[in-house]
C-alpha cells in the first residue's frame, strides 16, 4: 500500500527517486504530491518568448520555425540549429553534434523546451535542451500525457525536466491511498472546500480552469489553516503566562497628563488608547504591535500607556534602536509630560514621576544616578536602546515595556526581557513601517495588531518630486536653489546618501532588509557605479550648489557622542544642512526641517523612503521631498520613486513595497530564495487568511493540544519543524 508517507524510492525507480531528492529535496510522495505545478501551459497557446530572461531555467512551450545544420571546420564536427518562435520573438536552441535530431525537430512541431537560457551575441539561446514534442501520434505516452489542455509546468532542476517530475506524479496519483484530509469536514463545508484527494488530482492533472481554481484555492486553505493554528497556539501559550495588572486610576497621571495636552487626541489614539488601558490591566501580558505613520501619534499613545504602569505601582521602558533615537525620545517625553516627568525637582508636580535616559555613552557619574533610579524605582519611565536589556540594568518593578521600530529587535530581547521581571511585562511594540495586517500577524506571530491611520490635524502635507538628474540636469540645480530658499526662510534640510564613503569596503549603510530587491532588468546591464557617498558629497556640496550654508555631516561610523552632538546643533539650529546617511531615517524630529533631498533614491526601498520623508513638515510648514535619480523612465526602479511620489499613504506604499519583493524575504533571511508557503500570498490572499485565522482560534481554543484533529496536529509538526519556525520565532 502506497501512502502520503511512503518513500518515493518505493514507488518510483531507485534513480529517478535519487534524482527527486537530490535536486528538489522530495522524499515522500506527500512531498512529491505538494510540489505542485508552477504554472499551467495552455495546450494552443505557445509562451510568450518576451518573457524569457538570460540565466533563467525556463520550459517554453514553443514551435519550431527553422532548422540549420552546420558542418563545423573541425572534422566531423556539426552544430543543429533549431529556432523556436510564438509568433513574435525567438529563442535559439543549439546542439553540438547531435545531427540525428534533425529528424525529429521539424519545421512546424511544437513541444516543450526546458533548459538554462544564455546569450550568445545577443541572441537568447538554450545549449542541449530538453525537450518533449506534442501531437506524434505514434506516441501513446504523449498523448495520455497531455490529453488535458493544461499541461502542468512544474519548479524543475538541470537534470529533471518539468515533464519527467509530471510523469512521476502521474505515476503516484494512480497508486496512492487516498490521503487522510488536515482539514476538519464542517470546516470545509462552511467554506465549500473539495476533499484533499481531489485537490491534489486536479492540481496536477487539471481538467479545466474551473477546476484547478477550485483545488488551489482549497490547497490554499491548508496553508492558511496551518499558519494561524500555529500562530493561535502561541497566542494561546503567551496568554497563558501570569502578568501583573496595570489598572489605570482615577486623578493620577494618566489624567494630569490628558488634562495638560495642548491638543485633543484623534479618534484613532482614543480608540488605540482605552484598547491598551483594557489590556495593560488585564491578569495576562499585553502583546500589541501599534502601526502608524510617522507623525500619527503613536508615541502620545504609547506614554499614556506607560503613565497607567507608573499610576498603578509599575515601571515602563522605552526602547530605541539607536542611542540618537534614544536621547530624542528622552527628551521629547520629558516635554511632553513637562513638569510631570520632574519629580523632586522644584517645578515638579505633585505626583510627578521621573523619566531617566540609559545609554551606554553617558558619563559615568550620571549613568551612576540613573541606574540608582531605575532600580529605586524613583524613575518610573526609563528611555534606553534595545542593549540596555543586556546589561544587567535592575528595575524595581518592570511592567511595560515599549519597543520603537520592531524590525530591529528580535526574540532574544524578548526572552531577556522576560527575565527583568517577576511575571512577564506587558508588551507594546512600535513601527512606523506599516505593513498589511497579514503580514504583520504572521511576521510578528502572536502579536495583536492595532493601526493609527489618520494624522494629527495641523500636519503639514510633504510633496515629493522625482528629480531624473541625467535627463533633466536643470531639475537638479532647481532642487538645490530650493533648498537654499528654505534655508534663507530659516528653515533646515536634510541631503540624504545611501552610502557613508572614505572606505574601501563600499560599505552600503542602506540595510538588507529594505534595499529594493534587483529586478531582472538591473540584473541584465552593466554594473552601476557605487552609491553616492555622505564623505564625498558633502564637500562638493560646500563648494558647490551650496557653498556658504553651514553643513554638517552624520553617519553610523561617527562616535555616540559625535553624532548626538551633531543632532544637538542641528536641533538647535546651529546646522542649515545636514549631509547624513538612513541613520536620520527613524525618528529624529526637527520641526524645522522642511525639506529633504535623497540623492541615488532608486537605491532605498519604498518603505525605507517614506520613512525618511518623514523627517520633514514635521513642523507647521509644509514639507518637500526631492527624489534625485539616474535611473530611466520606464523601468521598475523608477516606478518605484514614482510611487513614493504619488501618495503618502504608508500602508498602500508598504503593499507595493511587498508585491516588489518576494515575500520570503518578508518573513525571514532564514529562509532565503524560498517562500514558506507554496500557493497562499499573504497579500492576495489577505480574505482567507483572515477568515482562517477565526477558524484556527476557533480550533485551538476547543482542543489546544489538536487531540481531536490528529491530522492537521501532524501537518503543523511538519510546518513549524520543517521551515515555520524561524519566522514564527520572530514575534
Ligand atoms: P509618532 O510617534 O507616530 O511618529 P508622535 O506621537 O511623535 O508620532 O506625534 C507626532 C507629533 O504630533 C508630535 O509633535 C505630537 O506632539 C503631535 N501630536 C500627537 N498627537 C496629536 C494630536 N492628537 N493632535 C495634534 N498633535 C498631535
Ligand atoms: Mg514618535
Amino acid at each position: 500500500m502506497v501512502g502520503f508517507t511512503s518513500p518515493l524510492r518505493q514507488v518510483l525507480g531507485g534513480k529517478t527517486a535519487a534524482a527527486l531528492e537530490k535536486g528538489l529535496g522530495l522524499e515522500t510522495v506527500g512531498d512529491l504530491l505538494r510540489h505542485y505545478p508552477r504554472r499551467y501551459a495552455e495546450r494552443g497557446e505557445l509562451t510568450d518568448l518576451a518573457d524569457v530572461r538570460v540565466g533563467e531555467e525556463v520550459t517554453v512551450l514553443a514551435e519550431i520555425r527553422r532548422v540549420n545544420l552546420r558542418r563545423l571546420r573541425q572534422q566531423g564536427r556539426s552544430l543543429l540549429e533549431v529556432v523556436l518562435g510564438d509568433g513574435r520573438r525567438t529563442l535559439t536552441l543549439t546542439f553540438f553534434n547531435q545531427a540525428w535530431r534533425e529528424r525529429d525537430l521539424r519545421v512546424g512541431r511544437r513541444g516543450l523546451f526546458a533548459g538554462k537560457v544564455t546569450a550568445f551575441k545577443d541572441v537568447r539561446q538554450l545549449n542541449s535542451p530538453n525537450y518533449h514534442l506534442l501531437g506524434d501520434g505514434g506516441d501513446g505516452e504523449a498523448i495520455e500525457e497531455f490529453a488535458s489542455a493544461l499541461i502542468p509546468v512544474y519548479p524543475a532542476t538541470a537534470g529533471l525536466p518539468s515533464w519527467t517530475i509530471g510523469k512521476c506524479v502521474r505515476l503516484v496519483l494512480d497508486i496512492v491511498e487516498p490521503p487522510p484530509d488536515p482539514l476538519p469536514e464542517p470546516l470545509r463545508s462552511r467554506h465549500r472546500l473539495v476533499g484533499l484527494a481531489s485537490a491534489l488530482r486536479d492540481v496536477h492533472r487539471p481538467p479545466d480552469r474551473s477546476a484547478l481554481r477550485t483545488a488551489i484555492h482549497r490547497l490554499k486553505w491548508d496553508e492558511a489553516l496551518t499558519l494561524q493554528v500555529a500562530l493561535a497556539q502561541r497566542r494561546l501559550a503567551a496568554a497563558a503566562h501570569p502578568a501583573v495588572p496595570r489598572p489605570g486610576r482615577a486623578g493620577g497621571l494618566v489624567t494630569a497628563f490628558d488634562a495638560a495636552l495642548p491638543f485633543t487626541l484623534t479618534g484613532g489614539q482614543r480608540k488605540v488608547g482605552s484598547t491598551l488601558a483594557i489590556e495593560l490591566a488585564g491578569e495576562h501580558p499585553m502583546h500589541r504591535l501599534l502601526q502608524g505613520d510617522v507623525g500619527s501619534g503613536k508615541t502620545v499613545c504609547a506614554l499614556r500607556a506607560m503613565l497607567q504602569v507608573v499610576d498603578a505601582g509599575g515601571q515602563a521602558v522605552l526602547l530605541a534602536p539607536t542611542e540618537v533615537l534614544a536621547a530624542q525620545h528622552a527628551r521629547s517625553l520629558a516635554e511632553l509630560l513637562g513638569p510631570l516627568g520632574r519629580a523632586g525637582e522644584l517645578d515638579g508636580a505633585e505626583q510627578a514621576t521621573r523619566v531617566a535616559l540609559l545609554t551606554g555613552s553617558l558619563p559615568a557619574p550620571v549613568r551612576r544616578q540613573a541606574l540608582a533610579d531605575v532600580a529605586s524605582g524613583a524613575a518610573g519611565i526609563v528611555v534606553g536602546t534595545h542593549a540596555l536589556l543586556q546589561e544587567g540594568v535592575e528595575f524595581a518593578d518592570l511592567g511595560l515595556v515599549v519597543v520603537d521600530e520592531q524590525h530591529r529587535f528580535g526574540v532574544e530581547q524578548r526572552d531577556a526581557l522576560r527575565s527583568k521581571a517577576v511575571a512577564p511585562p506587558h508588551v507594546l511594540v512600535m513601527t512606523a513601517t506599516p505593513i498589511p495586517r497579514t503580514v504583520a500577524m504572521t511576521v510578528y506571530g502572536d502579536l495583536e495588531v492595532s493601526a493609527l491611520r489618520e494624522l494629527p490635524g495641523g500636519r503639514s502635507p510633504i510633496a515629493t518630486t522625482v528629480v531624473p538628474a541625467a535627463e533633466k540636469p536643470a531639475w537638479l540645480d532647481r532642487a538645490w536653489q530650493r533648498l537654499r530658499e528654505e534655508v534663507e526662510a530659516d528653515h533646515q534640510a536634510y541631503v540624504v546618501c545611501p552610502r557613508i564613503g572614505g572606505d574601501t569596503t563600499g560599505e552600503d549603510e542602506v540595510s538588507d532588509q529594505d534595499s529594493p530587491l534587483q529586478t531582472d532588468e538591473e540584473d541584465l546591464s552593466a554594473p552601476p557605479r557605487p552609491p553616492l557617498a555622505v564623505l564625498e558629497v558633502a564637500p562638493l556640496l560646500a563648494e558647490g550648489p551650496l557653498a556658504g550654508l553651514r553643513l554638517a555631516i552624520l553617519h553610523g561610523r561617527l562616535s555616540a557622542e559625535e553624532k548626538d552632538a551633531t543632532m544637538r546643533d542641528f536641533a538647535a539650529g546651529s546646522i542649515d544642512v545636514l549631509v547624513a546617511t538612513t541613520v536620520v531615517e527613524v525618528g529624529v524630529d526637527v520641526p524645522n526641517a522642511t525639506v529633504m533631498v535623497l540623492l541615488d533614491a532608486d537605491r532605498f526601498g519604498v518603505s525605507q523612503l517614506h520613512q525618511l520623508r518623514g523627517r520633514v513638515g514635521r513642523g507647521s510648514a509644509p514639507g518637500l521631498c526631492l527624489l534625485v535619480t539616474d535611473v530611466e523612465p520606464g523601468t521598475g526602479a523608477r516606478r518605484r520613486l514614482d510611487a513614493v511620489a504619488s501618495t503618502v499613504d504608508g500602508f498602500e506604499l508598504a503593499r507595493l513595497d511587498l508585491e516588489q519583493r518576494r515575500e520570503g524575504q518578508v518573513l525571514g533571511e532564514a529562509q532565503s530564495g524560498r517562500s514558506s508557503f507554496r500557493l497562499l500570498s499573504l497579500l492576495r490572499d489577505e480574505e482567507m487568511i483572515m477568515q482562517a485565522r477565526k477558524e484556527a482560534t476557533e480550533i485551538v481554543s476547543a482542543d489546544p493540544q489538536l487531540r481531536r484533529h490528529p491530522v492537521l496536529a501532524a501537518a503543523l509538526a511538519e510546518f513549524v519543524g520543517e521551515e515555520g519556525a524561524q519566522y514564527l520565532e520572530k514575534g
